[in-house]
């Protein structure tokens, strides 16, 4: 038989039924009546999701096309920002901003740490010429997730934006961003929102829409102005990507229909039980501060994530990350993030025990499944 294929990547995530359906249905034209009337839906579903009264910018790209976006539309070449760099995304935000021409002043920490809002404070103290901090909610690369709530605090406080990449956060852990004050949230289709990739969502506090109105770098498909502007009318400047919209729909009446603080609580339900499982195992996690989006598990010496992801692909039907750039030979990563349930969580997790079996690691079967299941039963 083909092995039935489950995704636990933070990114792309499994589809319901609703959102796959949605998708095969005939083309509608994005200039139409039928699509303004989707598209108004998708605007309240997004500062649902985002929750914020504000306009929630829709792009067709990936999530690293909100990111540049966001760099394109709010500054000038020479312009001094601050990167919070943990890990792989931070990176990226660096590389963006430093292909504008920014200048960027790098917070580097410990890729299994958070970042200390502290050091925000004391940097953004000195320099007075910082125009904005850039993060991320969750540093999927790590499996960190950063305390946004305190940062905001002191960001609030001078004249920077915050600008927080939560593409594989949102919806993973919370982040009202009116009532916490974050001024650019960056979220992204293929994660929590439990859709194909594809779509990036882009919301601005009036701080940040007062920032891009000095910006002198060039933009032309991605001018939030237009879009701005388009979207008012339910409409976009171009032609977006038509099926994904009407696919975005769907999920976020279903997310609705479960509201969004049960969202939340399940993402933290089965990441403590994924986590409870991996201790029972004799396994550590590598986040100091882990998040609900994915758990990278310290694979043991001796054994290779490399062998011991593709057991659990080709044996199990089971695919899980592994770790990036430094963290390649070292972790895995099994998300919970999207269209999970405690029983995905115990299919996940019994077939990381059985390969670490087959592996030759000394594993009691079922022990791990035992200590998930006292959280998932509650
Ligand atoms: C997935 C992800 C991205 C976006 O990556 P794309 O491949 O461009 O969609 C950016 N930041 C974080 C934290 C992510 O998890």
């Amino acid at each position: 038989m083909k092995l039935k294929q489950r995704l636990f990547t933070p990114g792309p995530t499994p589809l319901p039924e609703e959102v796959r359906l949605a998708q095969a249905r005939q083309i509608i034209h994005h200039r139409g009546e039928e699509f303004a009337r989707v598209f108004q839906e998708v605007r309240q579903g997004l500062k649902y999701v985002f929750q914020t009264g504000e306009e929630v910018l829709l792009l067709t790209a990936s999530g690293t096309g909100a990111m540049e976006a966001v760099v394109a539309n709010l500054f000038s070449s020479g312009d001094r920002v601050l990167v919070v760099r943990g890990g792989k995304f931070g990176e990226r935000w660096g590389e963006i901003a430093a292909v504008f021409g920014l200048e960027v002043i790098s917070l580097d920490i410990e890729w299994e740490s958070a970042v200390n809002p502290d050091l925000i404070r004391k940097k953004l103290a000195k320099d007075s010429k910082i125009r904005a901090v850039f993060t991320q909610l969750v540093e999927t690369s790590t499996g960190v997730v950063y305390d946004i709530e305190a940062v905001a605090k002191i960001v609030k406080e001078t004249e920077a934006v915050l600008i927080v990449d939560a593409i594989s956060g949102l919806g993973a852990q919370p982040l009202p961003t009116d009532r916490w004050g974050v001024d650019v949230v960056v979220g992204g289709s293929q994660k929590a929102l439990m859709l194909p990739p594809g779509l990036a969502f882009v919301s601005l506090s009036p701080k940040a829409w007062r920032l891009g109105e000095n910006s002198a770098l060039p933009r032309y498909y991605w001018d939030f102005k237009k879009a701005k502007k388009a979207q008012e009318k339910n409409q976009t400047p171009y032609t977006p990507a038509v099926s994904l919209i009407c696919a975005l729909r769907e999920s976020l009446k279903l997310l609705k229909e479960e509201g969004w603080e049960n969202v939340l609580a399940r993402h933290a339900k089965l990441a403590q039980a994924t986590r409870k499982a991996v201790l029972a195992l004799g396994l550590k996690v590598f986040s100091k501060v882990p998040s609900n989006v994915a758990t990278a598990i310290e694979v043991p010496s001796g054994i290779d994530p490399k062998k011991l992801r593709k057991i659990m692909r080709d044996e199990y039907g089971v695919d899980v990350a592994g770790g990036q750039a430094q963290l390649a030979g070292k972790i895995i990563r099994i998300a919970h993030l999207g269209w999970m349930d405690a029983s995905d969580m115990i299919v996940v997790l019994s077939s990381l025990e059985m390969s670490l079996s087959k592996l030759g690691y000394p594993v009691k079967l079922g022990k791990g499944l035992a200590a998930a299941e006292e959280i998932l039963g509650e």
